[in-house]
């Protein structure tokens, strides 16, 4: 019989577990005569009481599994540790505020066992219960995401995924520090099926992402995916190269013919500040790409590991 792990990254949800455990094991019960399953709980350094119940929940039922983070390391972090904790024949997360709906994994199961596919992910086709300007600004990432990068970025795409060992075993095989697994999920290629559904609003607690987190989130997208934002730079440079040589004649064409009347500075100051800024702006990009450079070669772990379920047994 066939395993599938169910990794569930926590952040400050003390509320949710429960219910998320409770709802999943309906379908779990459902889908018993097919398959087995291990909850793969990751405490991703909560402040609240979300460790405790995690534990309560691995006394109680030996199917629960759980590893938790010295600090907050963030949802990708916490997803690549219980991919790398994962004993199951497949493998899928989930959020633990029913936003991923657990009814679609009977299909997803079905669709990855039959051999068909290698993957069955889940792609949400409204954004119910998020805020219009999350909204809007989602969209415009996508939007532009698509155009800078190769890889393929799905809208509306949820991390919900129900994976065979050999796309898992690409996606742990990838271990750069800097983590944005829709594009990861991408890079690894594979046969995808996708399935559509409305999105419900988090069951319990609040959205543990800032529009400032998200902001960062998507400049790691890109950054992380894409290196045309370094190009559309150098050719801002070489644009303005070329403006200014025709400047350059233009002034000199007009000094022989009409001298030079001193004046015209107000216009000087704006094109120095307009170029000014444009400079800084591509030393931004530049910057954004060395940073994570110098992220990647520090080599240091994506996560560190506070106490997991075997503590319990000692
Ligand atoms: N999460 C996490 N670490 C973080 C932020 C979030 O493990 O630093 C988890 C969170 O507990 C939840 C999932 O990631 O299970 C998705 O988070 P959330 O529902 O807040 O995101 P949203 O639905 O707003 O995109
Ligand atoms: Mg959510």
């Amino acid at each position: 019989m066939k395993k599938v792990s169910i990794v569930v990254p926590c952040y400050n949800e003390e509320e949710s577990i429960m219910l998320f455990y409770k709802t999943i094991k309906k379908t779990v019960i459902k889908m018993k005569k097919k398959c087995s399953f291990e909850f793969i709980f990751v405490n991703d350094g909560s402040k609240d009481k979300t460790i405790k119940v995690i534990r309560e929940l691995a006394k109680k039922d030996n199917s629960v599994r759980y590893i938790s983070f010295s600090r907050n390391f963030g949802k990708e972090a916490a997803m690549y540790a219980g991919f790398e904790a994962a004993s199951g024949d497949y493998v899928t997360t989930m959020d633990v505020d029913l936003q991923d709906p657990p009814e679609l994994l009977p299909e997803m199961f079905d669709t990855v066992d039959s051999g068909e596919y290698d993957c069955c992910a889940a792609k949400s086709t409204n954004r119910k219960g998020y805020s219009f300007f999350r909204k809007t600004f989602t969209k415009w990432f996508y939007a532009l995401i698509g155009k800078l990068s190769k890889t393929e970025m799905v809208p509306g795409a949820r991390d919900y995924r129900l994976m065979n060992r050999k796309m898992l075993n690409a996606i742990i095989s990838m271990k750069e520090y800097n983590r944005y697994s829709k594009g990861l999920f991408g890079f690894v290629g594979f046969d995808t099926k996708w399935i559509e559904y409305n999105i419900v609003e988090r069951q319990k607690g609040e959205s543990k992402y800032s529009m400032r987190k998200l902001f960062a989130y998507a400049i790691e997208g890109i950054i992380d995916f894409s290196t045309k934002p370094l190009i559309i730079s150098a050719f801002f440079g070489l644009l303005f190269c070329l403006i200014a040589f025709i400047m350059i004649i233009v002034v000199i064409v007009k000094t022989l013919i009409w001298g030079d009347p001193v004046g015209g500075w107000p216009s000087l100051a704006c094109i120095i500040f307009f170029i000014g800024g444009i400079q800084l702006f591509c030393i931004g990009i530049m910057g954004q790409y060395l940073a994570k450079t110098y992220s990647e070669t520090k080599n240091r772990p994506i996560y560190i590991v506070k106490e997991t379920e075997e503590d319990l047994k000692k």
